[in-house]
């Protein structure tokens, strides 16, 4: 596992140039050291690429589409992402699932065009309310999983998967530590056991209400690779202390910890 803790915000269709320079000012004066992105409404993309290209934070997009170039109006590709200096793209985050009835094969075809242009895909996979009540959120999360594993292999290595329960986001109600620990420890287990990936391999970040307050004691759980968030990524000093806390919590390498 990357001994790295990965921060990376979603402004969703929020934001501004005249805020990517805030964020890129307390970057470049302040930075605590961890690997962080913003993921950035399109129109933004530039902005971040002039602004954070001299800090150490990066960026990325927040959905590409399933196709390459051609004639698809209003699609944004995965290489025209690339091609704007961005390193991530969001795929399969929950408000798309619902408001745009993505299916569990379109996220896959997204993720194998971001992999094909260099991209980085953090793939969210997550339960409805009435899911966890109904003990459904090992079936939901293996149906949300099991075609990108299948097609992909062990190239799921190359990608991050977000653990976001739809209850949690943006309502306040962070999963609790044992919440995190049984889902992470079951998506580890379909990844490991269908993809036969190693689970030192796989890079699985929580997201739903993540904060400076919260933050820390998310990223201390053993399988929390980093965290995926929302609202608290709008403000530049509360994604600070959320980065701060990953830095914080880094896992130490192997070598490192037994010496
Ligand atoms: C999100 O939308 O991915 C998210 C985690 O939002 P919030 O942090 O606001 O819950």
């Amino acid at each position: 596992m990357n001994a790295n803790k990965l921060v990376i915000g979603n402004w969703k269709m929020n934001g501004s140039s005249a805020r990517v320079r805030a964020f890129a000012e307390l970057a470049a004066r302040d930075w605590p050291g961890c690997e962080a992105a913003l993921c950035v409404p399109y129109p933004l993309l530039h902005a971040a690429q002039a602004a954070f290209g001299v800090t150490p934070l990066r960026w990325g997009a927040q959905d590409c589409s399933a196709e390459g170039d051609g004639a698809f109006t209003g699609e944004v590709s995965a290489r025209m992402i690339r091609e704007l200096g961005a390193r991530y793209v969001i795929v399969g985050h929950s408000e798309r699932r619902a408001g745009h009835a993505e299916t569990d094969g379109q996220i896959v075809g997204k993720v194998q065009r971001a992999l094909s242009a260099g991209l980085t895909p953090i793939v969210c996979v997550g339960e409805k309310a009435e899911e966890r009540d109904g003990n459904q959120t090992a079936m939901v999360l293996r149906r949300q999983l099991l075609q990108l594993v299948r097609i992909l292999g062990t190239g799921l290595a190359s990608i991050v998967i977000a653990y976001e329960p739809v209850w949690a986001i943006g309502s306040g109600n962070t999963a609790t530590p044992g919440m995190i620990d049984d889902t992470h420890g079951c998506i580890a287990d379909i990844l490991t056991m269908q993809a036969g990936l190693q689970a030192a391999s796989l890079r699985i970040l929580y997201g739903g209400s993540v904060n400076p307050r919260n933050a820390h004691a998310i990223l201390s759980r053993k399988l929390v690779a980093g965290v995926l968030v929302g609202s608290a990524s709008l403000a530049p000093a509360d994604f600070m202390e959320i980065c701060r806390a990953a830095s914080h919590c880094a896992r130490k390498p192997a070598s490192e910890a037994a010496a």
